[in-house]
């Protein structure tokens, strides 16, 4: 017999079916048990009754979170049994037989809540169990219903989806990158990117035009709620556009993502407002503000822009990436805006540079990024020579950059957006731990696995590797 899923059982009243899934609930009434099942499509109330006696003889074995499989009978529930407004409420599976398929632990937490309640590493620790809660159930299967929504939209528009190398050399996004060691060529590392930017200005100067990929982007800092040491990012390139054409197509993604998954949240202002760097400070202090006119509606989004911030910065103290007294604000491969171009290429009034770079921000957290890029070498030189990197290191870090813009690379732009970040916004949800299948714990570990952990010594000396006490 073909298993059927249990959401299907409405339609086969009755009918006799096979299931197969997870016992949720187990009551025992000592004459007939109780048993709701589970599977990935819902619930059913399954019933072992005294005359399927077998039946009933397995059914009072079972356990919580054992995985059967059931033949019984779709039956219509008496009136007054009916459950309304509970999935299959008005139905219930007359148990025939039972097999067990696997017995299962008792599980170390309630799976049934939202959890909230219970420790997070404990939750991370067993996250497959973690992840059979509905609100995880949901927020997962949610995040694959966006996911694929945008790369159809992004198909439609002409977009195509072309993946790029996670073993690579640094590229600068502020933040550290991690470093993989070869074995092959003993003391030299790859580094994990922090996002494909390079790679994606690379396929424009390859001639693809439009670019998208749900990236992983990997950034040693410190964890915080809504960061992780690996993300994902909606990236995408496009060549021959302006800002305005960039901006104009993402706000068409969100809105359009919005309305079609989730019809109950309100935009509450479209098209969406434009503000300088300098009018959101000097108004809100701060870059990302949170302009909901009612905070206590879960369901209203406040989206913005946020345009014309300054390109370069002070090096701070925490700076890691420039030698020199400026750095970037946000992209060093950003371009600036064309009445500061003269400026960039004189390296003069550098405070004042303005650059493309356009942020989206929705209810207080900035969910996206990008810009227009420099795709003449001698601007993008410009910017590493105002950070103060020297040629040798200009040519020996961003050589293949300058070559590729220097060998036919159109004008382009494009963006990133945090997608955990929106998901955690449009999920409701307070971090984006809830919103990522195996998150690492708010400290970068993963209880589950074991990670990061101490390197095996035979694998360290394979790499070359030997360790040595830093005072
Ligand atoms: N690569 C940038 C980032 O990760 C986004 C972009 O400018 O497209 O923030």
């Amino acid at each position: 017999m073909e298993r059927t899923h249990i959401a299907e059982l409405g339609k086969l009243v009755g009918k006799e079916v096979l299931i197969k899934g997870w016992v949720d609930v187990r009551r025992d009434q000592g004459k007939m048990v109780f048993l709701d099942m589970r599977d990935v499509s819902g619930k059913v109330q399954a019933v072992a009754l005294p005359m399927h006696i077998e039946a009933l003889d397995v059914a009072q074995r079972v356990r919580p979170e054992w995985v059967l499989a059931v033949r019984g009978n779709v039956n219509k529930r008496p009136e007054k049994n009916v459950k309304q407004g509970v999935e299959n409420g008005d139905i219930e599976l007359e148990i025939l037989s039972i097999e067990v398929l696997n017995e299962a632990e008792t599980p170390a937490f309630d799976i049934s809540s939202d959890g909230r309640e219970i420790n997070e590493e404990v939750r991370l620790a067993k996250k497959y169990l973690d992840l059979r809660r509905p609100r995880m159930q949901r927020n997962i299967k949610e995040r694959h219903r966006v996911i694929k929504l945008l790369r159809d939209m992004l198909d439609a528009e002409g977009f195509y989806e072309i993946e790029t190398p996670l073993l690579t050399a640094p590229t600068p996004e502020g933040s550290r990158s991690y470093l993989v060691p070869s074995r092959v060529w003993k003391g030299t590392f790859y580094a994990l990117p922090q996002s494909p930017q390079q790679y994606k200005q690379l396929l424009m100067s390859a001639g693809f035009e439009k670019y998208f990929q749900f990236a992983k982007c990997m950034r040693d800092e410190d964890t915080r709620g809504d960061r992780q040491p690996e993300f994902t990012q909606l990236d995408l390139e496009m060549s021959f556009v302006t800002r305005e054409e960039v901006m104009r197509l993402n706000e068409a993604l969100l809105i359009d993502l919005v309305k079609t998954l989730f019809p109950e949240k309100k935009i509450q202002e479209t098209p969406f407002p434009i503000y300088t760097y300098q009018e959101v400070t000097g108004k809100y202090s701060s870059d990302k503000p949170d302009l909901r006119k009612d905070k206590n509606d879960p369901d209203l989004l406040a989206f913005l822009w946020v345009v014309d911030f300054p390109f370069f910065e002070k090096t701070g103290e925490d700076n890691i990436d420039g030698t020199g007294e400026w750095t970037f604000t946000h992209n060093p491969f950003s371009r600036p805006k064309d009445e500061h171009m003269g400026d960039l290429i004189e390296k003069k009034n550098i405070a004042s540079i303005l650059t493309t770079q356009y942020d989206v921000v929705l209810n207080g957290y900035e969910i996206g990024g990008g810009s227009i890029r420099n795709h003449e070498p001698l601007a993008l030189r410009r910017v590493f020579e105002i950070m103060g990197y020297d040629s040798e290191r200009i040519e020996r870090n961003f050589g293949h950059m300058l070559k590729a813009l220097g060998s036919g690379t159109p004008p382009h732009g494009g963006i990133a957006w945090g997608l955990d970040r929106l998901l955690m916004i449009l999920f409701g949800e307070p971090n984006i731990r809830e919103v990522i299948p195996f998150p690492k714990t708010g400290e970068g570990k993963d209880p589950m696995m074991g990670s990061p952990s101490p390197a095996d010594p035979s694998q360290l000396m394979e790499l070359g590797i030997q360790f040595k006490k830093v005072q």
